[in-house]
């Protein structure tokens, strides 16, 4: 088996170390790819620094033809890029190539996202000694920047990187999940093939513990982060002179209104819930439930989530794969054990074979399990009944995390009152948690993160704004 390069300072390269891919599914060894050393980082590093000073005056019509390009070439390898995603993080080949699509469409978005941020013109003649001035207002790259990335979306967020770090004309050293590097490679290939300069972007397939440089490296001027809140924030300390933004977890609830579409709820729930086997940060964990409709609610979900088929990523029926590893695997049974030793009602689902677990239901959890309070990243939802709106906002709030919420309503004054209430970076009305546009500004509160993603707001966590104020008359 050829050993896959990594991309570091404009090459291609091999090194003396290598490392395995494997299948979660099967523990089958999927590839091998080169680990860059130190000196590779070191040269990796440099480049971007060096680069950064003609690539931030790259013109836009320059970088926009590559975001098109880009997004040209992930919907031409939609097959090869979807097949690569279900090998190496074990995610159904239906839905691998629903990231895949969503890629190609984040890149079109990019070039118009690219060609609508421009400036301001200030009006600064607000008092007397300013008469004759004008404003202007720009924002500039803040520089070559590093971003890691989880496992859960090897493709998507990756390109949720690159295509901003293109349009703000910065440079990126990025460090992928050791889980799966393989998608980043093949979005690299395609980046260097839409035009962008080698140079501008590095890839590093290194493990957390080899990846310190890219973290405290002063010629590094910002981290974009997207994993776990405990990794994430532990990073933010170590820079907290650098710009960062983290994109971490959560553990999403959706509000199931008496007045609710209830069979519709129930189908975007079970979507919501164990796509991926539950494996995103904004998974449908918490589902909340009016008490008039609880069992009709109960009635139709259930069914739908027994009928999910689990098994191997690559059967196109497969709804839900494995987990990431077999540890992750042993900690949810061990959570939905604990959850019923504590008087919770295992509805239905939570066996295993290997890392593959059976999509359960939980109800009567109390709301100190694990199940309910951390971030389960797991095909396993928790129902819960409420009488009171209110009380169904505050359980919503009853969380460390706060990422997105749904909230099944016709009712808009409700709709709005959650929009005010809920502790999180974006309310999905008459939707699950789950749903994201790829444009939206999306990141959470509390623990779940700071700072936003989606192009356009992605440009302004790697941009800062400079004023250029004119005296007219001189
Ligand atoms: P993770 O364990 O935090 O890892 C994320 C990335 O950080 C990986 O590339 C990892 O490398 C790297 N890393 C770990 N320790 C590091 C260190 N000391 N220095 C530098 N890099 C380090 O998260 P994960 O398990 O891959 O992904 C799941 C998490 O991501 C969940 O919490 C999920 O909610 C969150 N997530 C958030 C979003 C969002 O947009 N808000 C989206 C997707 C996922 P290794 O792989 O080598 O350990």
């Amino acid at each position: 088996m050829e050993i896959k390069k990594f991309l570091a300072a404009g090459k291609w390269c091999s090194s003396r170390r290598s490392f395995e891919i494997k299948n979660p599914f099967n523990g089958e060894i999927v590839d091998h790819v080169h680990k860059p050393s130190a000196d590779d980082v070191e040269r990796a590093i440099a480049a971007a620094d060096k680069a950064f000073d003609s690539w931030r005056k790259a013109p836009l019509y320059e970088r926009s033809a590559i975001l098109m390009k880009a997004a040209g070439l992930v919907a031409e390898r939609r097959e090869t890029l979807a097949k690569t995603i279900a090998l190496e993080a074990g995610k159904p080949i239906k839905t691998a190539r629903g990231e895949v699509d969503r890629t190609a469409g984040l890149f079109v978005d990019a070039v118009a996202a690219v060609r609508g941020f421009s400036g301001e013109l200030l009006p600064v003649d607000i008092n007397p000694t300013a008469e004759g001035r004008k404003g202007i207002v720009k924002r500039f790259p803040i520089g070559p920047l590093s971003a890691i990335t989880p496992f859960n979306f090897p493709l998507m967020l990756v390109a949720h990187k690159f295509a901003p770090a293109v349009g703000a004309g910065c440079t990126l050293v990025h460090k992928p999940a050791s889980a799966t590097p393989l998608s980043s490679l093949l979005l690299a290939e395609i980046m260097i093939e839409a035009g962008t300069p080698a140079e501008v972007i590095s890839v590093l397939p290194l493990s957390g513990d080899d990846a310190a440089a890219l973290v405290d490296d002063p010629r590094l001027k910002g981290l974009t982060f997207t994993g776990s809140a405990a990794v994430g924030w532990g990073l933010k300390a170590r820079v907290f002179r650098k710009r960062v933004s983290l994109e971490l977890g959560g553990n999403a609830a959706a509000v199931v209104h008496e007045d609710a579409d209830v069979d519709y709820a129930a189908e975007r729930c079970v979507a919501g819930g164990y796509a991926y086997a539950g494996q995103s940060c904004i998974s449908t964990q918490r589902i909340i439930v009016h008490e008039k409709v609880y069992d009709d609610f109960l009635a139709a979900f259930i069914p739908q989530v027994e009928a999910l088929k689990a098994g191997d990523p690559l059967d196109e029926e497969t709804d839900v794969g494995p987990v990431i590893t077999p540890g992750d695997a042993d900690r949810i049974s061990r959570w939905i054990l604990e959850a019923k030793n504590s008087g919770a009602n295992l509805v239905c689902g939570g066996e295993r074979e290997g890392s593959v677990i059976r999509p359960a239901v939980l109800e009567k959890v109390a709301h100190s399990a694990n199940v309910w309070k951390k971030e389960a990243f797991a095909p396993l939802t928790v129902i819960e009944k409420y009488g009171e709106f209110e009380d169904a906002l505050r359980m919503v709030n009853d969380s460390d995390f706060g990422l997105q919420a749904g909230v099944f309503t016709r009712d808009v004054e409700r709709i709005w009152q959650a929009y005010e209430e809920l502790e999180v970076g974006g309310v999905i009305a008459g939707d699950m948690p789950t749903f994201r546009a790829d444009n939206q500004p999306y990141g959470g509160v509390k623990d779940s993160g700071f700072g936003r993603e989606g192009v356009r707001w992605a440009m302004e966590e790697m941009t800062e704004p400079k004023a250029l104020i004119i005296n007219i008359r001189r």
